[in-house]
């Protein structure tokens, strides 16, 4: 295991996903009931196309005016996304207009190679015991296919080399059709000059299904608390390393509460991850103590799960290229609730230490203020004693 000093780049600024569909009602029409109406059954909206959870919808659906009611689905979802708008700060509300625009131009012009990828199939992208183990849903059967090399990183079996094979072919021809088209694509972030946004060009659905239904069950039991129990939202990519590429990627954090990093192949050497402890915002910046150093060699079809807040970095890919899938699970209730904390020494190293210190001085100066009085109760008996002695 090499050993480097930790570097104080700041974590990169990256772009959040933006997905909503632009309401048509006026602002007039955008009214619910006061009562919910509880004999009407909501819809499904687990495909909807949304930076809101679907559930909201859902339970929304039941609070829309009665004329709303049996409209058809994306007419309500469109009056219920124009309510949950106002309360998006401006920019916001135009950075997500603008992003729509964006992916509705390339979803009528670039022709998917493999459609299939596109709607989520566990038989065909996941090797067996990963599908088992999900299956079983016991924290005991994740470990059984789980590494933890080092607290809180976790690494298991993935993805069938097959399927790495057509989503490295795919996004090489959406690269194809970018280059030929000479079109402004958006690059994962803004450290990334190659590489691309899979929620951009149709994933978005197949990429939140995925979250859903095989990361959350791992990150409930392994990321509790930090949101693993609350993912509602995602950012999913893939970034791409090699001499003509992308060569390494600078120490920093993800705008995530849970990461996955699946490495898709293909030959490469170098490229390795190397993690430095995790922080809170507070301490980003400080030195990473010995047992938080840990390097980690990428082998395609193999995931590694990580708290957001990790410190990372990739060494330089030396030769050959370097796919990788990454999907930057996010928890809008964590987010919230956040804000109102300030003790995160449950994962930051600092905080932790800062606590475990604050708690050994307080049991020495217990043990002091208890020694003193025992020498004092000594003092003060050895002291009778003397008086009561004989003359
Ligand atoms: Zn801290």
């Amino acid at each position: 295991m090499k050993r480097r000093r930790s570097s104080r780049r700041k974590a990169p600024v990256t772009r959040r996903e933006n997905d909503d569909g632009e309401g048509k009602e006026s602002k007039q029409n955008g009214r619910l009931m006061v009562r919910p109406n509880n004999n009407h059954v909501p819809q499904n909206y687990n495909d909807l196309e949304s930076n809101f959870p679907s559930q909201i919808f859902t339970h929304m659906e039941t609070y829309l005016p009665i004329n709303m009611l049996n409209v058809p689905r994306n007419d309500k979802a469109n009056y219920i996304r124009h309510i949950l708008n106002d309360y998006l700060p401006p920019q916001q509300h135009t950075r997500d207009k603008k992003r729509r625009e964006y992916r509705q131009k390339i979803l009528s012009n670039y022709k998917p190679l493999h459609k299939k990828l596109y709607t989520l199939d566990p038989s065909k992208f996941f090797v067996p015991t990963f599908l088992k183990a999900i299956k079983k849903n016991t924290e005991q059967s994740f470990r059984s296919i789980i590494s933890e090399p080092s607290p809180g990183i976790f690494t298991f079996e993935m993805l069938q080399p097959r399927f790495c094979e057509l989503l490295v072919s795919e996004v090489e021809n959406f690269e194809k059709w970018v280059n030929a088209t000479k079109f402004q694509v958006i690059r994962p972030s803004t450290i990334n000059k190659y590489g691309v946004v899979l929620d951009d060009f149709g994933f978005q659905t197949m990429l939140d299904k995925l979250m859903k239904d095989f990361i959350s069950p791992l990150s409930k039991v392994f990321f509790a608390e930090i949101g693993g129990t609350t993912l509602d939202s995602h950012h999913g990519f893939i970034v791409e390393y090699g001499e003509d590429k992308d060569i390494d990627m600078g120490f920093h954090v993800d705008d995530a509460e849970v990461t996955l990093n699946v490495c898709l192949g293909r030959q490469f050497s170098g490229g390795e991850l190397f993690f430095r402890g995790m922080r809170c915002d507070q301490h980003l910046h400080t030195i990473s103590h010995p047992e938080e150093i840990y390097d980690y060699f990428h082998f395609p079809g193999r995931a590694v799960l990580h708290h957001g807040r990790h410190r990372h970095g990739a060494r330089a890919t030396t030769s050959g290229n370097r796919f990788n899938l990454l999907l930057w699970c996010r928890s809008s209730v964590f987010r919230q609730m956040k804000t109102y904390k300030t003790d995160f020494s449950g994962w930051c190293g600092v905080c932790y230490q800062e606590k475990k210190n604050m708690l050994l001085k307080s049991i020495d100066e217990t043990e002091l203020k208890i020694a003193n009085r025992i020498y004092g109760l000594q003092a003060l008996s050895k002291g009778k004693g003397k008086g009561k002695a004989p003359a």
